[in-house]
């Protein structure tokens, strides 16, 4: 007997396969995912993963925060609390946003479980299955991974080096306009992408929104590396330009620590109140240990000097994986951060970054191949390497290792012609554990 979708119904794999909702169809296990069993290999230089570098934490003040929270207001801490989340909290991410012109009460603030869950909400309040989501091209791979449970119709839409193209968005609205359709959410990165490493310019934004309004589309800006570039002051959100018009997203993750998991939405009153229900729903509400941790944290600890000791380990990280690429990858072009995690890398033409990574864990090097980062299957010419958490020496071993592999690949296409390579790339292991970053 077939099911709906075609599958047997009670095979050894799952007997349940014939009983899925029809949004699971798009829930499979990302690249990362099945990356990290090997790329956490003490022998493997992964510049895969996103983890934020925890080692520049001071441990013992984070300890003693948590143990004074529960000794002084167990009670609290450990009850249940507000489904908008902590008003104290509320109040004190005024202070986080400030630096990226985040206007806002903490009214307008819905507290949520990382920044992934408010992607989730957003998604759930606004989209139903077929609906039209933009997004940059390419894009963070857990938002693309939440837009497929909801069985949204993603839409990339051209980036360069100052970000998303005005013109590309412009044009985009315009075709689906023809086509008789219209975007529900414009999701965009504007500061330090991942996994394009790129900022969109202060000029583009104003524009960015201008026409996101102009065709009836809702901004949703993530923002969770707005604080940590390199130079100068972080530039305006695009939420500054008009808050009616953005959902603006921040977090706790790449500042302070991503186990607390505490991010937050700011939004236009009325979806402020959806987004709560919606919420509520899903988990009643955020942590309360949580919240009060990082409330304490804000309070009790110099936690603008802590984002620049983050900064300073990224930069001085940047600055190895910039010098490693210049050195040892002259056939490839990379783009050039200013802060956050990620360079993006395009490989020499005719090469397959998904085809290529088994040889590259081979030689002991993890990336991220850029099919993970577009809806529709592009990306196999680019690869996105993280530098965050490896020490500058592995970093450079890193890139010494992937050279090799390209060269090889390279050698390979000269002697053989320009025929790619069967692709063997299948789920490498599957495991649980880290995922998405
Ligand atoms: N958005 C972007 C662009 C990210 O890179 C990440 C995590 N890597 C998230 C959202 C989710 O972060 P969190 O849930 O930890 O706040």
């Amino acid at each position: 007997m077939q099911t709906g979708d075609g599958s047997k119904p009670g095979s050894r794999l799952d007997q349940w396969l014939g009983s899925y909702a029809a949004r699971t169809r798009g829930m499979t296990a990302s690249e990362i995912r099945a990356l990290f069993a090997v790329a956490s290999r003490p022998e493997v230089v992964s510049l895969a993963g996103g983890m934020p570098n925890l080692a520049a934490l001071p441990m013992d003040v984070v300890g003693k925060a948590l143990s004074t929270l529960v000794a002084t207001n167990g009670p609290v801490a450990l009850q249940y609390g507000s489904g908008q989340g902590d008003p104290e909290l509320r109040r004190r991410i005024l202070d986080v946003m400030a630096p990226n012109r985040v206007n806002a009460h903490p009214d307008d603030i819905v507290v949520t479980t990382g920044s992934q869950q408010a992607l989730d909400l957003v998604t759930r309040i606004f989209v139903d299955p077929g609906d039209v989501i933009l997004a940059e091209a390419p894009s963070y791979v857990g938002a693309l991974g939440v837009f497929r449970s909801y069985q949204a119709d993603v839409q990339h839409v051209a980036m360069d080096a100052e970000g998303l193209i005005p013109e590309a968005l412009q044009d985009k609205l315009i075709a689906l306009k023809r086509a008789g359709r219209r975007a529900k959410l414009l999701y965009t990165v504007p500061n330090h992408h991942n996994p394009g490493g790129v900022t969109l310019s202060a000029e583009r934004r104003p524009r960015i929104l201008e026409i996101a309004q102009r065709f009836g589309v809702l901004v949703l800006e993530d923002d969770p590396y707005g604080l940590l570039g390199f130079d100068g002051d972080p530039l305006p959100s695009i939420h500054s330009y008009d808050p009616d018009g953005v959902i603006y997203l921040g977090s706790f993750s790449k500042t302070f620590a991503p186990g607390f998991r505490v991010g937050w939405a700011v939004a236009p009153h009325a979806v402020r109140e959806k987004l709560v229900l919606a919420s509520e729903s899903a988990i009643l509400c955020p942590s309360s240990f949580s919240q009060m941790a990082v409330t304490s944290y804000l309070e009790n600890h110099d936690w603008k000097h802590q984002v620049g000791v983050f900064r300073e380990l990224y930069r001085e990280r940047r600055d190895a994986m910039l010098q490693a690429l210049h050195d040892m990858l002259p056939t490839s072009s990379w783009t050039n951060p200013q802060g956050g995690f990620y360079v993006w890398v395009k490989v020499p033409e005719g090469l397959d970054t998904k085809a290529m990574l088994p040889r590259a864990v081979t030689a002991r090097v993890a990336y991220v191949p850029g099919t993970a980062f577009y809806a529709d299957g592009q990306g196999r010419d680019h690869m996105r390497l993280s530098y965050c958490y490896p020490s500058p020496e592995r970093i450079r071993e890193g890139v010494r290792r992937l050279a090799a592999v390209i060269d090889e690949e390279l050698d390979v296409q000269t002697t053989f012609g320009a025929t790619p390579r069967p692709d063997r790339s299948g789920p490498l292991v599957e495991s649980p554990g880290p995922d998405l970053t």
